[in-house]
């Protein structure tokens, strides 16, 4: 009998071979709520990794969903992102559970992700990446006491490696010369990435905005590539 991690029923395992054998981690959810989060499945935008399934034809220019021809578009940000992957939409219940994941600090409900991020991982990247969480302000660190994208990136079981900081463009008296080095990009980096492929982790890629200015500044200072790996697709 095991506890789902969210709705605190109790369940009867399904006893699989791999999980007598202790090859995967027993399922922490309950049918009823591993059955409400949607997985990103079927055809997916080349670049951002978007399912094309519920996105009219108006949406798409052949293997791009139209967001990324816009981004593609701008020189600025040309092949910046390769490509970014997400493993679950962001639906109502996934909103509820990455709210409760953020504001409680809840590192528990990493054990939910551990697996399917692990997957994925495996199936559209490889070790040889070098794996980047996005990193929160200091304040928000504060507030939250805990960064989701440095604790989603450590359920990889690779080495994390925290190149990026955030400038402190918030804050009025450093504003200047923060911008002045960054050219108003909040990141910056802090450790040799030349010649490497970087795989940036999140919780949520919505825009695509903070992951591309994250792999800009990277691409800067001379990165290889840079991908992306978020838990959730906005
Ligand atoms: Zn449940
Ligand atoms: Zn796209």
């Amino acid at each position: 009998m095991s506890t789902c991690m969210l709705c605190h029923t109790h369940f009867e395992e399904v006893d699989s071979w791999s999980t007598l054998f202790s090859l995967a981690e027993p399922d922490p959810l309950c049918s009823t709520c591993s059955d409400k989060f949607k997985k990103v499945d079927g055809e997916l935008c080349e670049t951002c990794g978007r399912p094309f399934l519920e996105l009219s034809d108006e949406y798409r220019e052949g293997n791009l969903c139209y967001d990324c021809v816009r981004w593609e578009k701008d020189a600025r940000w040309q092949g910046v992102l390769t490509m970014n992957r997400s493993i679950y939409l962001y639906n109502n219940f996934a909103k509820d559970v990455i709210s409760l994941y953020k504001f409680r600090g809840d590192y528990v409900i990493s054990a939910i992700f551990k697996t399917p991020l692990k997957k994925a991982f495996k199936t559209h990247f490889n070790p040889s990446y070098l794996v980047v969480p996005i990193p929160l302000s200091d304040e928000r660190l504060y507030e939250r006491g805990f960064n989701q994208a440095k604790a989603l990136a450590g359920l990889l079981d690779v080495p994390v490696h925290e190149v990026l900081a955030r400038t402190h463009l918030e804050k009025q008296s450093k504003k200047s010369r923060d911008e002045r080095i960054s050219g108003g990009n909040v990141f910056r980096v802090i450790d040799v990435v030349k010649d490497k492929d970087i795989l940036l982790v999140d919780d949520i890629y919505t825009t695509g905005s903070t992951l591309r200015h994250a792999a800009a500044v990277l691409i800067e200072a001379g990165a290889k590539s840079v991908s992306s790996l978020t838990l959730m697709r906005g």
